[in-house]
């Protein structure tokens, strides 16, 4: 039986309340979720699928474009069978499947490029169970066929850009800083904190507090240095006033993963938080880490971070 695609109409509608079904089951973003969560959705009363089974897209039979893409979570130092890059002009590079351009996946991106479609792109944060942080809209905005490619937007890239002449370099730079800053929002940052709140279990690892809407996951070495990397083990989930303390180096961790608090601080006689929630960390162990070495905070890092308190705190 031929396949009988749905009207422009219908696979528009299906694309918008599937984004706005994802929007509120995980919180605008703030929650990932997990497969069989994914598998919730319905559209005109019947259940449908919005995630391939694996890694790659979801192209549904009753339409043209690829409706999602799917990229599975791997441990830090795992390669990952396509590898997503961002390019120096801010945007997402996203690998053809093989070599072939006409082959069915990627002439289902290129549907989606074509007709300015928005898609779905669920970015693995965990595993046993898989959870998936669900970006979206993402909009295939061009190809690069010598480099097997496409290039993606994590954000309506025509309700973004401002219309200018492509020669001028200032205005270049500034856009492509924009960008670079859009991405950064809309995927990197709630990726990267899904993946640490995940590892951590959703606790604070100085003070094991557990409520989520009072974590940050926090940089170990900030993400403007070199090493600053986007990945769990430069990662801890701080409650906002371990997070705070961290930053302005109040706090600070031992390579050894033990607290330290200024010195000054110690001496210090104040009310419960200063007393409970700093005074009496000094000298504890971190109380919650990721059960998996892997994805524990790499050594490396926590002592380029902990030289920093050393050298911000008065002897
Ligand atoms: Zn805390």
């Amino acid at each position: 039986m031929a396949d009988v695609f749905w009207s422009a109409e219908r696979d528009r509608r299906l694309r918008d309340e599937a984004i706005a079904w994802l929007k509120l089951r995980t919180n605008d973003g703030a929650v990932p979720l997990t497969r069989s969560e994914i598998k919730d959705f319905s559209f005109d009363g019947d259940t449908f699928a919005l995630q391939a089974t694996q890694q790659g897209i979801r192209k549904p039979r009753q339409l043209e474009a690829a409706l999602s893409i799917q990229t599975v979570y791997r441990s830090p130092g795992q390669p990952r069978p396509y590898e997503d890059t961002m390019g120096s002009d801010g945007l997402l590079r996203y690998m053809w499947r093989g070599e072939d351009p006409e082959i069915p996946d990627n002439m289902a991106l290129r549907a989606a490029l074509e007709n300015d479609l928005p898609l779905i792109w669920f970015i693995g944060v965990g595993m046993a169970p898989a959870i998936f942080q669900a970006v979206c809209p993402v909009y295939i905005v061009s190809e690069e066929p010598d480099l097997k490619r496409f290039v993606l937007a994590p954000f309506d890239e025509e309700a973004f850009l401002p219309r200018v002449a492509g020669q001028d370099t200032v205005i270049q730079e500034t856009v492509k800083r924009y960008l670079t800053r859009e991405t950064k929002i809309r995927l990197h940052q709630p990726v990267f904190r899904s993946t640490v709140l995940r590892a951590y279990e959703d606790r604070c690892s100085v003070c094991n507090l557990g409520h989520r809407v009072l974590l940050d996951a926090a940089h170990i070495v900030p993400d403007s240095h070199e090493l600053g990397i986007a990945s769990v083990v430069n990662g801890l989930a701080l409650c906002k006033i371990h997070h705070a303390a961290f930053d302005s180096s109040i706090l600070g961790i031992r390579p050894d993963l033990v607290v330290q608090i200024r010195p000054d601080l110690l001496e210090e006689i104040d009310g419960p938080m200063l007393q409970y929630g700093l005074k009496e960390r000094h000298g504890q162990k971190l109380m919650m880490l990721p059960n998996r070495k892997v994805e524990q905070p790499r050594a490396d890092l926590l002592e380029i971070a902990y030289d920093r308190f050393l050298n911000a705190t008065p002897a």
